[in-house]
């Protein structure tokens, strides 16, 4: 989990950059940079926090230039330390270039070891710093990004969706299996990409499309060309961002997250009806759910649970007990609306279970006579190596138990998940084209330990592109 931007705009990149980053704040809260190009110099400013805590007027100003990439961050690979805050920035021969980075790689600790064995030294502790490594060592070789990005690509394995300015350039490449989300949009005098629409919305931009799984964006003050450098037998999106990272008005992968939401909803109810008296959610996460299940049953929808919205959310916060501690003060059951009454609690997810049993707790104390907890994705067995800061197969209350098992430990009445078949209907992306890996335990690329169903990809000849200079004409990579 990690936002990331690159824009070239004729406009000025810092202040666009803000708004993305902003718009992109659910996905990481501990840290926020911005690095800038203005035809000679490098501006970089990154910092601890909130993307609005770490940017200021003054700083924005300084940030000259009309290209600019910009991150936020929550650690997956990699301390919580000042030196690995993204964007990385680099002084490669002439050039001035800046790296971030979305995902997270499987074969880090092999690569690195390679490069030390070679004599190399890093200065953070992030799979980021390899990944830069990587293609500035191919790219002295070749003298060419493609060249670079497509042995990169061979080269490292996992979830990455990357943005690099050179230069005045960005590049910006997504992984082969197309894992974490990545896409295109025109703003008023350029272009640019960023992990979730919502991004591109925030600058009213228009969103063009995703970038292809295995694709090279490059944008400069001319426009944006895209480059296929690999192509998967089949895809591996992960399923996890439509149940719970993404926000509910992206679009990805041509999907609206808030409609595959609500759909969910709908069917959990179908999958299992129960009579209630009000159906109520876990804001915000599980609204949408919460919605379409009152739709589906004809069972009111009532807010039952008031949420402070200037907390951030109780599963990214770094310990157990801070999260335990959080939930009292993050969401107050409204009694009026509980006393004596049959509810159906939605939410998008159990991870540990200590967050539904306290709420389910708060519930009972506020009066409610029956909880019937609804989950808007099937239970999570297993831990996620590609992206996703999920807790080990032991801290996940669902992976050695059976439903009812979670029930009794989380207390509520009844106690359902959404099936894998209704989720994977209701995004209405071909099964195998989604990553299931932490709902299954059968990952898309070979992890050690763990089983894999891994996917053929072709890496196609850097010659094979097409000047995109207008995305309104017929795309040429559409497949
Ligand atoms: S293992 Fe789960 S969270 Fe991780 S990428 Fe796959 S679907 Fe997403």
């Amino acid at each position: 989990m990690c936002g990331i931007v690159g824009i070239v705009d004729a406009g000025g990149a810092s202040i666009k950059l803000y708004y993305s980053l902003y718009a992109l704040q659910h996905r990481g809260q501990e840290s926020a940079g911005i690095s800038t190009f203005d035809g000679t110099n490098l501006h970089k400013f990154k910092g601890a926090g909130l993307v609005a805590d770490v940017f200021s007027p003054p700083v924005l100003s300084d940030l000259k230039g009309d290209a600019g990439i910009g991150h936020v961050r929550y650690p997956t690979t990699g301390a919580n330390l000042p030196e690995n805050i993204q964007p990385l920035n680099f002084q490669f021969r002439e050039h001035s270039i800046s790296v971030a980075h979305n995902g997270n790689l499987v074969n880090t600790a092999e690569l690195r070891s390679g490069f030390e064995q070679a004599g190399q030294i890093f200065t953070t502790t992030t799979d980021t710093e390899i990944i830069a490594k990587i293609l500035m060592d191919e790219i002295s070789t070749f003298g060419s990004v493609e060249e670079a990005v497509k042995v990169c690509m061979q080269k490292i394995r996992g979830s990455y969706s990357v943005v690099m300015m050179i230069g005045g350039i960005i590049y910006a490449f997504r992984d082969p299996l197309g894992i974490k989300p990545f896409c295109i949009g025109k703003t008023e005098r350029g272009y640019m990409v960023a992990s979730e629409s919502v991004a591109i919305d925030a600058l009213n931009a228009k969103l063009l499309r995703d970038v292809h799984p295995g694709e090279l964006i490059r944008i400069d003050s001319e426009g944006v060309k895209g480059t296929r450098i690999a192509v998967p037998g089949k895809r591996a999106h992960c399923i996890f961002e439509y149940v719970y990272f993404a926000r509910a008005d992206s679009i990805i992968d041509g999907v609206l997250v808030y409609d595959v939401r609500r759909r969910i909803g709908q069917d959990l109810f179908k999958e299992d009806p129960v009579k209630a008296d009000s159906v109520c959610s876990v804001p915000d996460s599980g609204t949408a759910y919460a919605i379409g299940y009152a739709e589906g049953s004809k069972i009111p929808f009532v807010e039952s649970l008031m949420k402070n919205r200037y907390m951030g959310r109780t599963f990214i916060m770094p310990s157990q007990k801070e999260r335990e501690k959080a939930v009292r003060i993050k969401l107050n059951p409204i009694p009026a609306h509980l006393k004596d009454k049959s509810v159906v609690l939605v939410d998008d997810s159990i991870v540990r279970g200590t967050t539904s049993k306290r709420i389910i707790e708060l519930m009972r104390e506020a009066g409610a006579r029956e909880i019937h907890m609804r989950i808007g994705s099937p239970a999570i067995k297993a831990p996620c190596y590609l992206g996703v800061d999920m807790p080990t197969r032991e801290e996940l209350i669902a992976s050695n138990r059976e439903e009812d098992e979670v029930r009794h430990k989380i207390t509520a009445t009844t106690l359902r998940h959404v099936s894998l078949d209704s989720l994977v209907e209701a995004i209405g992306i071909d099964r195998e084209d989604l990553c299931t890996g932490c709902l299954t335990g059968c990952y898309p690329l070979a992890i050690e330990g763990e089983r894999a169903k891994t996917h053929e990809i072709d890496f196609i000849d850097a010659t094979y592109q097409a000047k995109l200079g207008s995305f309104e004409e017929p795309d040429p990579f559409s497949f």
